[in-house]
């Protein structure tokens, strides 16, 4: 029979280790969150082959006392908590006690270290397991250096499933990134096999900070980015957030803090997606650096060794408060918040110091004076009912749309139209030059921001059927239906079985009364049948509504007048969420007269 024995602590601290010290990016994490717990303003690391042959992390934070230099490198001890109770507010970044002893029993560890009123530095070394040397002095400025080698030397089961140099750098550096956009007030470097791959600065203002973001995740991101800051209920929420139209296939580029701490957590995920879903393309992902500041007693980082997951006391709370400061910033997307950004400086040809002089001066182009648009109330007014087709005329009138006088001087945001092209873009000629919708995109948007303001107003008006439609589906189709039937007419749509493979279409939303009903009822199924046949289908009525609005929507290959089309472009100018469709889609872009002037190498 076997009999029960202690573990050595040496094969305890490897075990253990198992749980944190997975391949060099973990080490790497450790040795920086030690570092900024030590309040250190600058950090150096230097890595090889990977991480696998050397990581080497520098830092001038407070140091450790030499007293406590072995200790430093045993289990369960910690400088930053005392008791159990601290547990509930932790504000440094470690508090477990064990990284550097499970990284010191896989590897070969140099510790080298400096209080800043000492004498001269000390340095110990371990060399896998309980090796320690006795503290010797050392040379070295205030701060800590710590040298981690041969990573997983004596240990060969967990080498095995270390991959190539490459991906574990890969993974390295992204914790690395994580740890620079979590502290601007922090200097740091990364050197990758003698070659210098980062070095940033401390960031003071919002435009070094910018700067910093630019550096890491691409201009392009900060270009198509929002900024976010707001506070409520005492919580608070600042960061970069992509457009929409700005989106990846991966959710790779998410980075979320919570008090300094990088998390990755279903609460926040699900807020942020929820708040993207009305404007984002199916499938894709919004890119975002987002930083929360809560209580720190109102969350708990002890859930996991990694302590990037985390538990909130109250997690409705937090998800709301994200959730509709996030929605907020997005439902702004309108042309008037985008053509604002753009000049005041963030996309790189309107940052061409000649650029706007050049627009308002060009002997071929002169400044973009709005011809006179022959239009009255009344025509306007015409124009728009033939786009609609006769549908929802007493909307129309009261929105009441503006006409352009002539003594205007003040053009539209997105300017006056000019024609159409192919029969799927309107062309328009703004302040800053050439606007091309997406006519059917933009109009889709238009009726979908419609139906969702009616719906939660009211129940959709309705247009009952001079002649009702009857429509042929399956008896499971039919047995589907009349399941949502009540729903269905909340949503305008009044509908009846006709026999049991056959169902009566007696009234359709007034906004959507032009369109086909036959294809308006079955894209209603599909959504039917795709959320379930439960009272879940409640929970996307958005996406119900968004299939309907495309049914009401313009057409390809309609031909407009110019008139319908300075109507739809007054649209889009008041409409929310109005720069992409319900799919995420751009509606619309701007061609500058700039960037036209350079396709034709005029100027400059
Ligand atoms: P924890 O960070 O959870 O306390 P660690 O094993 O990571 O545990 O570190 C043990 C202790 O060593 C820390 O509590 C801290 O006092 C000290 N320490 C580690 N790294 C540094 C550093 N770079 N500067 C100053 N002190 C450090
Ligand atoms: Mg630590």
């Amino acid at each position: 029979m076997k009999r029960i024995k202690q573990l050595e602590p040496h094969i305890a601290n490897q075990i253990a280790a198992g749980e944190v010290i997975d391949r060099p990016a973990a080490v790497v994490k450790e040795l920086l969150e030690n570092s900024l717990d030590a309040e250190a303003k600058k950090i150096a690391i230097r890595v090889e082959q990977g991480g696998v042959k050397l990581i080497r992390v520098q830092d001038d934070g407070h140091g450790i006392h030499v007293d406590d230099l072995s200790l430093a490198l045993s289990r369960h001890a910690t400088s930053k908590i005392k008791q159990f109770s601290d547990l509930y507010a932790v504000e440094s970044l470690g508090f477990r006690g064990e990284a550097l002893a499970s990284i010191a029993s896989i590897s070969r560890v140099q510790l080298t270290t400096k209080l800043a009123d000492a004498e001269h530095a000390w340095q110990i070394e371990s060399e896998g397991s309980s090796v320690f040397t006795t503290a010797k002095p050392a040379a070295h400025p205030s701060g800590t250096t710590i040298e981690v080698r041969d990573l997983f030397y004596n240990t060969p089961a967990r080498r095995k499933f270390l991959r190539s140099e490459k991906t574990e750098y890969s993974h390295l550096e992204t914790v690395f990134l994580r740890l620079m956009l979590s502290r601007f007030d922090v200097a740091f470097s990364l050197e990758n096999n003698a070659k210098l791959v980062y070095q940033l600065p401390v960031a003071q203002t919002q435009a070094e900070s910018e700067q910093r973001v630019a550096k890491l995740l691409g201009v392009k991101f900060l270009d198509s980015a929002l900024y976010l800051t707001t506070e409520a209920s005492g919580l608070q929420l600042s960061g970069w957030l992509s457009l929409p139209t700005h989106s990846r296939s991966q959710a790779d580029s998410q980075f979320f803090y919570i008090n300094g701490r990088y998390v990755r957590d279903k609460v926040i995920s699900h807020a942020i997606k929820q708040a993207y879903q009305d404007v984002l393309f199916h499938g894709r992902h919004p890119v975002y650096v987002l930083y929360l500041q809560i209580d720190s007693g109102l969350v708990d980082v002890n859930v996991h060794p990694s302590k990037s997951e985390v538990r909130f006391t109250e997690s409705r709370l937090v998800h709301d408060f994200i959730y509709r400061a996030v929605q907020q910033l997005l439902s702004q997307t309108t042309p008037a918040t985008v053509l604002a950004t753009t000049e005041s400086g963030s996309t790189p040809l309107a940052t061409q110091p000649s650029n706007s002089a050049a627009d308002a001066t060009s002997p071929i182009f002169p400044p973009p004076q709005q011809h006179p648009m022959p239009l009255q109330v009344q025509q306007t007014l015409a124009g728009y009912q033939v786009a609609f087709a006769e549908t929802d005329t007493e909307a129309v009138t009261a929105a009441g749309f503006e006409q352009p006088s002539v003594a205007d001087t003040e053009v539209p945001i997105l300017g006056y139209a000019l024609a159409q092209l192919k029969g799927i873009y309107i062309l328009a000629e703004n302040q800053q030059g050439l606007v091309i919708v997406d006519m059917h995109a933009a109009h889709e948007r238009i009726n979908y921001e419609k139906l969702k303001t009616t719906y939660s107003d009211e129940t959709l008006k309705r247009q009952s059927l001079l002649v009702p439609v009857a429509v042929n589906f399956s008896q499971r189709e039919v047995r589907i239906i009349l399941q949502h039937q009540a729903l269905l007419a909340e949503l305008g749509l009044e509908v009846e079985a006709l026999g049991e493979q056959q169902i009566v279409v007696r009234a359709v939303p007034l906004l959507l009364a032009a369109s086909s009903v036959a294809a308006l009822l079955e894209d209603v199924l599909a959504d039917l049948i795709e959320f379930g046949q439960s009272n879940r289908v409640r929970e996307h009525v958005n996406e119900l509504l968004a299939t309907m609005a495309c049914h009401g929507s313009i057409r390809a290959n309609r031909r407009l007048t110019l008139a319908e089309m300075n109507a739809l472009l007054r649209d889009i100018e008041r409409t929310l969420r109005s720069n992409q469709c319900n799919h995420g889609r751009p509606t619309w872009r701007q061609l500058k007269l700039g960037e036209l002037d350079q396709l034709f190498l005029r100027g400059r």
